[in-house]
């Protein structure tokens, strides 16, 4: 796979400071495909530089003519959306259908979105005698993670650039080639200098860099919650705006009088779609125990079509396949009873898990709390509509959800009261302008749509 040796900062290619480099594995094959240079402290200066100088000629540029610049930038990624979807495949392993669609398509929905936001959002509001005037916040550190390559990067720099601000962006070690393409469309997209800069690396070295460093305005943060809350301890310590969406554990809250099997299989290809590394997807079905095991039957013969190295891709690394295989064996030591797969990896070769289905889980079960980010669904009976909002309440977390019901009336009901940041309603389609992010440990801020933008905003007020 091609690569670049360098760093994209000031609008160019760059030697890496240091000689260090990462080995960029695909993770069906375990060949290691490309090598990126490891980015050091040095490197995250060099770039944090180009961005501040970038940023006051950015900031002053119309929106109008950001708005271009990101269009420009949408049009590229769908001239390129073919290799996107290779790279996608061959360093995250995601089933070529599935890169297309989703890895490639969504982030063209996403810089849209943002071209369309820059020219039309309204930069300037009138509060009785006062004018507030809505500011880029600066200089913004990314740092994202591995499972959208693409769309993580797209959905922190779309933003920020259509508020105006300037970016440094330190991807997933697992994912840089799609970062690098990503910094080959800005450059072809025509951004000036500086107003995007890459530095590819490893999160305590080049991430820990970007993120304690004085440059930097506002952190924006998508990983785990180990890392984001360190994240946030360093900006909380540096008065810095910071951003972090972490976690889920989400509930997919099956009605008794909804389409059961409808909702079911649809629950099954929402937690195996992309091997189950989705924060937002619905790891707990909750079943009422009228329909337990009709729902269990339901469930065995819709997983039985995910079938490893065909329509399931393998997990990203071997720490992933370890970690997630570790996840069955707990839960099976704790009392869950399998319906479909297991923790013995299906194929040699590939870090690839089974597709599994555990019944008789239990709301306190670690299976039933943890993140597993894997092809991993939990079902759980419910006694009645108060159990099934205690159950799905449960956790720590709070990113996404879905309700199924009858009547969307009585769908919508429940989920008002459920604490969470996004609940489909009966198979809801995906809405790329709705605000993503979390209740509770979930996170801290907005991502996408208008909600998305505001983060790179703040605000002055002119009294008059
Ligand atoms: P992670 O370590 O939190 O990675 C996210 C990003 O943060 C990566 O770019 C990472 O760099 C960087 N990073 C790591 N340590 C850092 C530090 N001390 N300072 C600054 N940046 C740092 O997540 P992971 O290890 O890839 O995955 C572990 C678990 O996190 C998963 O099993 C899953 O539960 C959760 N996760 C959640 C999401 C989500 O969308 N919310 C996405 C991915 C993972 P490196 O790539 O070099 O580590
Ligand atoms: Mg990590």
């Amino acid at each position: 796979m091609k690569a670049h040796d360098g760093m994209y900062i000031g609008g160019q290619w760059r030697p890496a400071a240091g000689p260090d480099t990462i080995a960029v594995v695909n993770p069906a094959d375990e060949q290691v495909i490309a090598h990126v240079p490891a980015g050091t402290a040095d490197d995250v200066d060099a770039a944090v530089r180009a961005a501040r100088e970038a940023f006051p000629a950015w900031a002053a540029t119309p929106p109008a003519e950001r708005a271009a610049r990101i269009a420009a930038l949408r049009d590229v990624l769908v001239a390129r959306k073919d290799e996107i979807a290779e790279t996608v495949t061959a360093e995250l392993g995601a089933p070529l259908a599935l890169s297309r669609t989703v890895h490639a398509g969504v982030p063209v929905l996403v810089a849209g979105s943002y071209a369309e936001l820059a020219a039309s959002y309204s930069f300037e509001e009138r509060i009785g005698n006062s004018t507030v005037l809505l500011e880029p916040v600066g200089v913004v550190g990314a740092i994202t993670p591995w499972n959208y390559p693409l769309h993580q990067v797209v959905a922190k720099v779309a933003p920020a650039l259509a508020a105006g601000c300037t970016v440094v962006l330190k991807p997933a070690e697992d994912t840089p080639l799609t970062a690098q393409l990503f910094a080959e469309a800005i450059h072809e997209a025509g951004l000036p200098a500086g107003v995007f800069n890459l530095v590819t690396g490893l999160g305590p070295v080049a991430g820990q860099a970007l993120a304690a460093h004085e440059g930097v305005d506002l952190v924006s943060f998508t990983g785990s919650t180990a890392v984001g809350r360190q994240i946030g301890a360093t900006a909380g310590a540096a008065v810095k705006r910071v951003a972090v969406e972490l976690g889920g554990k989400s509930a997919n809250v099956i009605l008794p009088s909804a389409d059961l099997a409808k909702a079911v299989s649809v629950g099954i290809a929402n937690v195996m779609s992309n091997s189950g590394q989705t924060c937002s997807a619905w790891t707990r079905m909750l079943v009422h125990r009228n329909q337990y095991d009709e729902a269990l039957a339901l469930a065995a013969a819709a997983v039985a079509k995910y079938v490893p190295g065909e329509r399931v891709g393998p997990l990203v690394n071997a720490k992933q396949q370890k970690r997630v295989r570790g996840y069955i064996e707990k839960g099976l030591a704790e009392g869950a009873r399998l319906v479909a797969g297991g923790p013995e990896a299906p194929h040699e070769t590939g870090y690839y898990v089974s597709p599994t289905v555990f019944a008789d889980v239990t709301w306190d079960m670690t299976i039933a709390q943890e993140e597993i980010f894997g092809p991993v669904l939990s079902i759980l009976k419910y006694e009645d509509e108060e159990d099934a909002l205690r159950i799905a309440n449960g956790t720590v977390y709070g990113l996404a959800g879905a309700v199924w019901a009858a009547d969307e009336a009585e769908a919508v009901a429940f989920a008002r009261r459920m604490d969470t940041g996004q609940v489909d309603i009966n198979g809801g389609r995906f809405n790329p302008l709705a605000p993503f992010g979390g209740y509770k440990q979930s996170g801290v801020g907005r991502e996408l749509g208008p909600h998305g933008l505001s983060e790179y905003l703040q605000t002055k007020s002119l009294q008059f």
